[in-house]
């Protein structure tokens, strides 16, 4: 008889602007069976997303009484954001349960939280194609000011001076070959 295969987390991070989102959303087409974590967050949603499906919207009492009552995997107020994010473990603990492998899309202080709690945890820095290429696809959203464009930079090259603590480094030049290269790494560590 085969062992029953366990699931395992994977965690990605890297500075926004380095083409995650839509690299997640080809993840997930391509390597079946994998589960996303839902993160909860102060911030207030952008327009059109979702309570329960982009994130858990709390209010930051909330969010406090859930993290006093030991709800979270790891919690931070993100680096240049200004509210806190954080794992619940009831996203992640019934997948792992059920031997299936959940991704967490969080930054890197959370990254080596989780680390630190599940030694077998995958860990993958997500690398624009340049840094010029970051600033474009900064400047390319439109409407934000100046100020706020480099502060966005100052984070971004914060985050990607942390990138060598991470296990698997991927460059985000194309993003099919990222999404493949992502795949061949969870399939690796595969049980
Ligand atoms: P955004 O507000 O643009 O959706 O996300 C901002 C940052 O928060 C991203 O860098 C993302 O990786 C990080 N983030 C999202 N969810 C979590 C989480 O649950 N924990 C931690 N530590 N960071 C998170």
């Amino acid at each position: 008889m085969n062992a029953p295969s366990r699931g395992r987390l994977i965690v990605i991070s890297g500075p926004s602007g380095a083409g995650k989102s839509t690299l997640l959303k080809k993840l997930f087409e391509c390597c079946a069976g994998l589960a996303v974590s839902i993160s909860a967050t102060t911030r207030p949603p952008r327009p059109g997303e979702r309570h329960a499906v982009d994130y858990y919207f709390l209010t930051p009492e909330e969010f406090q009484r859930r993290r006093n009552a030991g709800e979270f995997l790891e919690c931070y107020e993100v680096f240049g954001r200004g509210y806190w994010y954080g794992t619940l473990v009831s996203e992640v603990a019934p997948s792992l349960e059920a031997g299936k492998s959940i991704v967490l899309e969080i930054d890197v202080q959370g990254a080596m939280a989780v680390l630190e709690r599940y030694h077998a945890a995958i860990t993958i820095f997500v690398h624009p194609s340049s840094t010029e290429e970051l600033e474009r696809r900064l400047r390319g959203r439109g409407t934000e000011s100046e100020d706020s464009i480099q502060r966005r930079l100052e984070v971004a090259r914060r985050e990607l001076a942390c990138a060598d603590r991470y296990q698997h480094q991927v460059v985000n030049d194309d993003v099919d070959q990222a999404v493949q290269e992502i795949c061949d790494i969870i399939r690796s560590k595969e049980v």
